[in-house]
């Protein structure tokens, strides 16, 4: 088989577990698979790049000096711990000495200027990835096998040019992929591709947003017409409730994409959304791999999956934290703008909207958000609608959670929105909004957050689906 495996940030986090990702490797390369590695940058180092970046940009040269230090000893004692034959060490070491030293300069650059663009931006974040992968690779030599680190631009990735958030072009990326992975897959090599990081069709460095390696993982199968995508996870899979919270879930072994996205969105908090659309758009089995335990089959997410009878719901999940903000004024009935009007100031403000319902009074609209961005939102709201003759106020309500029941067999079976609110109120638990997905893979409501716990036991339990 042709796998593209993925391995985030805290499966790299540092050299012993850059070592157990090199034995998997081992393990599937020595069962003649044809493996191409997608990796994130060692955990925390693309969040301390951007700190980093902007501190630059204020002309901070002495951290950058601080930082240039910390990163390369990260790298180093890394690289020091999982490599054992002193040559690949000295040539890992080299790429991460040269690969410090630009990053040094281009930090120096942007305190010397004192400005950060969109796409210097793009540039420094993409050092975590450039400086994980060559690490890899080395561990992976260091373990037997033949392999070559590349960039995502140079393993073929094109985008357009949205710095931060860029889009890939397939048709390019396709032709590409295969011309600069193909002859390596054939002679035995194992590409190390850094993750998140990308080109434009002029070779200037792009990123794909951040969580992107997924999508790199996706974009790559896709491009290479790879059998599966396997993600490593420290999970065993996709899950029908949160462990922490009901300890009778079970691993889902099959799902589909449609129902995976629903639980993506919905707090399930384990694959990136555009990662499952490219995967899907492609036809491309994704699959959840556990690296605590390699050999069991994890999740797999296909495009179709047959429901079962009587196996309406597959998963319930919830987000802990969030806030209901709602938006009232007598003479907002019949208009439909202001409802688009509050949705794009949200979406301006880079708020995530998780439900929205209009009371058929019309005469509010309730906006489900994370807790974190709630006052944001408010202020923002406030801004700009309270002038406006159709607004009288804007208020917040913190301390809710939302709950979410998921599953592809709901669409077209009727009683499923009963059962989940009958099992509610058997349970005493005040529902203080709904909405219903119009795909029909979702019911999601809102409860206090304290009720929470007991409101996802209590369906999980309900649906059966410990058993
Ligand atoms: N390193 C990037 C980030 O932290 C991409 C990724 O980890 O997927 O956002
Ligand atoms: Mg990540």
């Amino acid at each position: 088989m042709k796998i593209v495996m993925k391995f985030g940030g805290v499966s790299v986090a540092d050299g012993d577990k850059m070592r157990r990702v090199g034995t998997i490797v081992r393990k599937f390369h020595r069962d003649n698979h044809k493996l191409i590695i997608v990796t994130s940058a060692m955990q925390s180092v693309t969040d301390s790049l951007t700190d980093m970046a902007r501190r630059a940009s204020k002309g901070e040269k002495k951290a950058v000096h601080d930082f240039i230090d910390a990163i390369h000893s990260k790298h180093k004692k890394a690289a020091e711990s999982a490599i054992m034959a002193e040559q690949i060490l000295g040539r890992t070491m080299a790429v991460v000495d040269s690969r410090c030293d630009e990053l040094k300069n281009i930090l120096l650059g942007i305190a010397h200027i004192g400005e950060l663009t969109p796409r210097s931006r793009d540039y420094v974040l993409g050092y975590g990835e450039k400086l994980s992968a060559p690490v890899l690779q080395g561990v992976i030599e260091d373990l037997g096998m033949k392999s070559k680190a590349l960039t995502g631009g140079e393993a073929g990735i094109v985008t357009d040019d949205r710095f931060g958030d860029a889009t890939p072009l397939m048709n390019v990326t396709a032709h590409q992929a295969r011309q600069s992975l193909d002859h390596l897959l054939d002679e035995g090599i194992v590409p190390v591709i850094s993750g998140f990081i990308a080109s434009t069709q002029e070779g200037v460095q792009t990123t794909l947003g951040r969580g992107g390696s997924d999508h790199t993982a996706s974009i790559i199968g896709a491009a290479v017409k790879a059998d599966e995508v396997w993600v490593w996870k420290d999970v065993e899979g996709l899950m029908t409730a949160n462990p922490r919270i009901v300890k009778s879930a079970r691993m889902i072994d099959t799902i589909s994409f449609a129902e995976a996205m629903e639980l993506a969105h919905f707090g399930a908090e384990v694959i990136h959304p555009k990662a499952l659309e490219c995967a899907a758009k492609y036809q491309l089995p994704f699959r959840i791999k556990s690296l605590k335990d390699p050999e069991s089959a994890g999740t797999i997410i296909v495009n179709e999956v047959k429901v079962k009878a009587g196996d309406v719901v597959k998963a319930i999940t919830n987000i802990a934290d969030v806030s209901l903000i709602t938006v009232s004024g007598a003479s907002m009935v019949g208009t439909p703008r202001l409802a688009a009007k509050v949705l794009q100031i949200l979406t301006d403000e880079d708020v995530d909207v998780l439900m929205i319902s209009q009371s058929s009074s019309e005469e509010s609209i309730t906006l489900a958000i994370p807790k974190t961005s709630g006052h944001k939102a408010q202020n923002a709201l406030e801004l700009s609608l309270l002038g406006s003759k159709q607004v009288r106020e804007v208020t917040i309500e913190d301390g809710l959670s939302i709950v979410a029941v998921v599953g592809a067999g709901m669409r077209g079976t009727p009683g499923v929105a009963a059962r989940v609110f009958t099992t509610m109120a058997r349970n005493s638990i005040n529902i203080r909004a709904i909405a219903q997905g119009s795909s029909e893979l979702n019911i999601s409501f809102i409860v206090n957050k304290a009720d929470a716990k007991k409101a996802v036991e209590a369906l999980h339990s309900d649906f059966k689906l410990g058993e």
